[in-house]
């Protein structure tokens, strides 16, 4: 393709980076109708520099991200050189991160601060015990296990690879608990365990995580890795006073963004971001983006473009 097929916007990029998500992996393998239109250009979630811009926020040279907001699904997406987008999709680089930590970030780990965002909102503390994130290992994963720990929270870490145990405990986790023990239909009202809860995976395991989450407590629900069912009562609900707060970081609220990049550049240590990034080139995408519907990346993978060699 070439510039001229991108399609309608007041900006243009550079594109220096991209990053592979859960989503990406099932855009392009089909697994899911991700994909709104054909051809599309995938990629969620890119930075890059700008090199022609009309909208008022953004002149040539300056360093932005975008994550979300029909990028693609519905508009061509960041694993490409160029892209051309609405400024109103934008955000500045954050100071202090760089392009390639903040694409370490990116929708995962926006994501995962809209989840701790809507947590402190509820009015959760860590002195309400401890916080349960399933998924751990991935991309939302770890970054809620970082950002959680980070904000003072006792963090038990739910994944399916034990391999990943000493991972966790770098990014924070105190606990590390074995995804099967939360994958069998269990009592609509469990021992309570924890306060506040990041959940990946939907099913049965959010019905668990309901049934055990203590009264007041609330489970961030973000992701469908385990199905889309939720297969739970109203009893957690109306006799433990439990929340279930529902978050989803595709929609533009360029406010929300701008608060939750700034927390996330302010909060995480660089080291810790760096600990979750696998830098692949761009030739290899495809073959990740397979990998990552497998539940087999530990982290995030970003994918760096040719001209990032130039920033
Ligand atoms: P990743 O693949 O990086 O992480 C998902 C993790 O879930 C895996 O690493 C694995 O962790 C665990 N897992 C995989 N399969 C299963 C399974 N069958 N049952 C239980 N656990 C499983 O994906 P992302 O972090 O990018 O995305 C996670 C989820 O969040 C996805 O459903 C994605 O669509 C959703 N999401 C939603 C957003 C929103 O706006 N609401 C934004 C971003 C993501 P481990 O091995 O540690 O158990």
């Amino acid at each position: 393709m070439d510039e001229a097929e991108l399609m309608p916007g007041d900006v243009d990029l550079d594109v220096t980076h991209s990053a592979i998500n859960y989503k990406d992996g099932l855009a392009i393998t089909g697994e899911r109708p991700v994909v709104r239109r054909f051809p599309m250009i995938p990629g969620v979630d890119l930075a890059g520099r700008v090199t022609r811009s009309t909208h008022p926020d953004f002149k040539p040279g300056d360093r932005v991200v975008a994550t979300g907001c029909g990028v693609g699904e519905s508009h061509f997406g960041g694993f490409a050189e160029k892209a051309r987008l609405n400024g109103d999709w934008l955000t500045h680089l954050p100071d202090g991160l760089t392009a390639a930590r903040a694409m370490t970030a990116g929708t995962a780990g926006l994501t995962a601060m809209f989840c701790l965002l809507a947590l402190e909102r509820h009015g959760l503390t860590p002195a309400d015990g401890t916080a349960i994130v399933t998924g751990a290992a991935g991309g939302v994963g770890s970054f809620a296990v970082a950002l959680l720990a980070r904000s003072g929270w006792r963090v038990a870490a739910v994944t399916g690879r034990e391999s990943e145990a000493d991972y966790l405990r770098q990014l924070g986790a105190s606990e590390i608990l074995a995804r099967d023990a939360f994958t069998t239909p269990g009592k609509l009202l469990q021992e309570q365990r924890f306060a506040a809860g990041v959940d990946m995976v939907g099913g049965v395991t959010l019905a668990n995580l309901l049934a055990q989450t203590r009264c007041d407590g609330a489970i961030a629900a973000c992701g469908n890795v385990g199905g889309m069912d939720l297969p739970t009562s109203v009893a957690p609900f109306i006799l433990r006073g439990v929340s279930l707060l529902g978050v989803e970081s595709v929609r533009p609220r360029i406010a929300l963004r701008r608060e939750a990049w700034g927390r996330l550049a302010a909060d995480l240590d660089p080291a810790l971001i760096d600990a979750m990034r696998e830098t692949v080139p761009f030739d290899q995408a495809l073959e990740k983006a397979k990998t990552i519907v497998r539940g087999a990346i530990r982290g995030r993978t970003v994918i760096e473009m040719p001209a990032a060699a130039d920033s």
